[in-house]
């Protein structure tokens, strides 16, 4: 059963005033707060296992080796991965997509004339790195177009699909409209035509889907712990082995390596071929906490908790004058607006004097901002510790704003 104070209970810092108002917060697809559970691993972990992983026979490195695979043993259980040899701990999404990019690039698989299909609804962390990409290589970027709710536009991305098409890299979830994609179905076309590569950004999607990355059919899935109630410097890159054992390693160091001489060097078998140098083991142990946390509740109940308060939030702000909402109706996670004639950062300063914390601007989406003709919008982001109250004083705080700006 789903108990709101319960939950509340796990995440100390809601505890908190802001400005004297008890903290609303609603800037979730920013960062998430961290239940204790989290907190305890992380302090658990410095306190009784602190050591380096792999390399050391004494009993403190057996059990921080331990505690650090058993993490992964979670996070591939949790993505149903096929293997634990698929799960690369990353410092977060921007991490595993730019390992991605670089590795491609690397490869020599990606040539001129080549194309890179990404979508108008990238954060920038799934545009830069393959901006970059095609510097390298010579490939160009292709971007799917989407409608004016930010869905989106099947045909337009089929007709781009074609055979020089070698990559194509969308988010699951959209951090600035909260729109979900048709991940499966689009892998799918990409696959069909003949796509070699297709990577997901989930970073949006993980606190609010339950991901299978074997049915969904990508090559290769990007998350970030900090989205999901876990640290933040750790993710995870999932890749399908047989792709990541063909691609050639990224980062040389310590861990990657087999055997070295001065002549030459010999590199490890998967994961710990893209793990160069000492991992963020605290932040793994605190990620296996955190998936823990959200599998006792269930991704499924959470998600359905969220859209209940999205949907409030929706009629409320649709009911003020001159609101403008961006997305479709079924959003998740995430719900932009604007009002006419008031500037988003106006209005998330007097939100932020009232105890309710949004974020506003460009949500790291300028060219999606650009397509829109905005500078940006004010955007509340909900979490499982979100409640109907929230909502309430959320919406009234905003028309208060509103009355204080006109
Ligand atoms: N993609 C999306 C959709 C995101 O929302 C974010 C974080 N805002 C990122 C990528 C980048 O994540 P991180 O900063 O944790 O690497």
């Amino acid at each position: 059963m789903f108990s709101e104070d319960e939950i509340r209970h796990h995440f100390p810092i809601l505890d908190r005033k802001i400005n004297g108002q008890p903290l609303v917060y609603l800037d979730n697809a920013a960062t998430t707060q961290k239940p204790m559970e989290v907190l305890f691993a992380s302090k658990h972990y410095y306190e009784a296992m602190n050591s380096n992983i792999h390399r050391g026979t004494h009993y403190l490195a057996r059990l921080a080796t331990e505690g650090f695979e058993k993490a992964r043993k979670t996070v591939a259980d949790h993505l149903n991965a096929a293997s634990t040899d698929e799960i690369i701990f990353t410092s977060g999404t921007t991490d595993g997509i730019n390992l991605v990019a670089d590795v491609l690039a690397l490869s020599g698989t990606i040539g001129a004339g080549d194309e890179i299909l990404i979508s108008t609804l990238e954060h920038h962390s799934n545009i830069v790195p393959w901006q970059m990409l095609c510097q390298r290589t010579g490939a160009e970027l292709k971007v799917i177009p989407c409608d004016d709710d930010g869905v989106l536009d099947q045909e337009g991305f089929r007709a781009l699909l074609n055979g020089r098409t070698k990559v194509l890299a969308i988010g699951w979830i959209s951090n600035a409209f909260g729109t979900v994609h048709p991940v499966a179905e689009m892998t799918a076309a990409a696959k069909a035509a003949g796509v070699p590569y297709v990577l997901l950004d989930a970073a949006q999607a993980t606190p609010h889907v339950k991901m299978d990355v074997q049915a969904v059919g990508a090559d290769f899935v990007a998350l970030s712990g900090h989205k999901v109630y876990a640290n933040t410097g750790i993710g995870v890159l999932w890749g399908r082995a047989d792709v990541l054992n063909a691609l050639p390693p990224w980062r040389g160091g310590g861990e990657m390596i087999k055997e070295v001489t001065f002549a030459g060097t010999t590199y490890n078998d998967l994961p710990f071929k893209y793990e160069a140098g000492t991992p963020n083991i605290e932040g793994a142990i605190a990620l296996e906490a955190a998936l823990d946390f959200v599998n006792q509740i269930g991704v499924g109940e959470i998600a359905a908790h969220e859209h209940d308060l999205i949907q409030a939030a929706a009629a409320g702000l649709a009911e003020i004058p001159d609101v403008r909402l961006y997305g479709p109706a079924d959003r998740a996670g995430a719900l932009s607006f604007n009002i006419a004639g008031i500037h988003h950062y106006d209005l998330g300063t007097l939100l932020d004097q009232m105890g309710v914390a949004v974020r506003t601007g460009h949500h790291c989406c300028q060219p999606l901002m650009a397509r829109f003709g905005i500078s940006g919008t004010t955007r509340a982001s909900f979490a499982v510790y979100n409640t109907l109250a929230d909502v309430e004083i959320f919406v009234a705080s905003v028309r208060k704003a509103v009355g204080m700006l006109r």
